[in-house]
């Protein structure tokens, strides 16, 4: 038992004056404080108890935990009572009688998501593992107005909680948008990575306070991550992940997550896997949106292959394009789709981003050595013939070093809104965000979670 087993957890029961409750909790609210050694244990118990879905024992957890049986049982004790944990049946008897299991319980609560893309947006209705309840998209993303896109996300948001009176409240709000994001207090940093076309510029959503205002809008505590690191996080938390993964977003533009031991890499200005304004051609190559020559995202991105398709040739070649282009146009996610069904066009112009793709792979692969490398965002519609095509050309380029231990897959259409729940629920469940709710019994209506300016501490 350590030092501070002793004292008072400081944690209202379920059912108390300040449980969780849809009524925010008022400011003056007398709550003990608890013992941060308490929570910190309690958050190491449910990020251990949240790898095992088929449950932990109480001897799993002292060895794991290296804590003493009274200090465990205090803390499940206090996870029980929140209603983060639930009995998992009996475990394999070593003897004695079979221990008794407990698991996480991701339906204590809901978590909204808000995944902005480039020309669409998604909220979502999740549980606290990622399991999406229920969504809404709508055409609107980071190439329109901020204030526009802001306003019908909170509409869609609230339909999402009207439509479903029966379920607990949300705990949490996470935003996924692709731009560059300075994780310490969400402010969104630098112009997005989608070329500006037509009136509407990616610019003006820098400075936009958009994690303020959501979090003043919906009451709630918000956490807003670049669209690149959401993926990231989504892919490193599947069952079976390696610890080091590279996660490339290919949509209207191109981006690059890294996972390293596991964690989000974001490097010294929040600009780690910024590789679409690579110069690779020199300055006579294509002009970028950045305002410079060649880059990358020129030759390899959503609004290259738009380019592509548009083509007299493509055009001539491809009955699928021609119709999509005499029907309002072509967009990338038309040649995802095409590929997937086969148009020969649209599997020729993925095939060549394939083959560029893996020249900068072959770098960043021989450089990082990572187990997989997941190829995702719009491009997950394209389906496994991209990933087989980018595996290929990559296996080629690289030695059997770096590929004989590497895994080229695609990610899910959804991986955006599942690394989006991840993002909150982990950081709801951690030490220093859940000293600041236990007392409160949820996250639900304290204030301090909702103005707080800081959201990675
Ligand atoms: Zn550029």
């Amino acid at each position: 038992m350590t030092a501070h087993d002793s004292q008072h957890d400081g944690v209202q029961p379920p059912g108390s004056s300040a449980s969780a409750s849809k009524a925010p909790v008022p400011a003056c609210h007398q709550a003990r404080t608890p013992a941060f050694a308490h929570v910190s244990q309690l958050a190491e118990l449910m990020a251990e108890t949240r790898k095992y879905p088929q449950g932990v024992s109480r001897a799993d957890l002292c060895e794991t935990l290296t804590l003493g049986r009274n200090a465990v049982d205090r803390r499940l004790k206090t996870a029980i009572g929140l209603g983060l944990l639930i009995p998992a049946g009996r475990g394999m008897s070593t003897g004695g009688r079979a221990p008794e299991m407990w698991r996480f319980n991701p339906a204590v609560a809901t978590i909204l998501v808000l995944s902005i893309s480039y020309r669409s947006s998604t909220v979502a209705l999740t549980d606290l593992s990622g399991t999406i309840i229920d969504q809404i998209h709508w055409e609107e993303g980071i190439l329109s107005d901020p204030h526009t896109v802001t306003a019908h996300a909170l509409e869609h948001l609230g339909a999402l909680h009207d439509r479903h009176p029966e379920l607990p409240p949300a705990w949490g709000l996470g935003v996924s948008i692709p731009t560059t994001v300075d994780f310490r207090d969400g402010s969104l940093i630098a112009p997005a990575t989608a070329r500006t076309g037509g009136a509407s510029d990616t610019l003006s959503w820098t400075g936009f306070p958009l994690r303020s205002r959501l979090a003043r809008a919906l009451n709630l505590p918000v956490w807003i991550d670049d669209e690149v690191n959401v993926l990231a996080l989504a892919a490193a938390k599947r069952i079976g992940a390696p610890e080091d993964l590279l996660y490339v977003r290919l949509s209207l533009g191109l981006g690059m997550g890294i996972v390293s031991h596991g964690q989000v890499h974001r490097g010294a200005a929040a600009a780690s896997g910024e590789i679409a304004h690579i110069q690779m051609t020199g300055s006579g190559g294509r002009s970028c949106r950045c305002g410079r020559k060649g880059c990358l995202e020129t030759a390899l991105s959503g609004g290259a292959l738009e380019d592509a398709a548009v083509t007299p040739q493509a055009l001539k070649r491809s009955p699928y394009l021609r119709r999509l282009d005499e029907n309002g146009g072509i967009r990338c996610e038309h040649v995802f789709c095409g590929a997937a069904e086969g148009d020969p066009v649209c599997v020729r112009l993925l095939t060549e981003a394939a083959d560029r793709l893996s020249v900068v792979l072959a770098v960043l692969t021989t450089t990082y050595n990572p187990g997989e490398v997941v190829l995702g965002g719009g491009v997950a519609q394209a389906g496994e013939f991209f990933s087989r095509a980018v595996g290929q050309a990559l296996r080629r380029r690289v030695l059997p070093a770096t590929s004989e231990r590497l895994r080229v897959r695609m990610g899910d259409e959804d991986d955006a809104l599942k690394g989006a729940c991840r993002m909150v629920t982990d950081a709801l469940l951690s030490a220093h965000v859940m000293h600041v709710w236990l007392p409160y019994g949820s996250p639900v209506g304290v204030a301090e979670l909702v103005t707080h300016r800081r959201q990675d501490a």
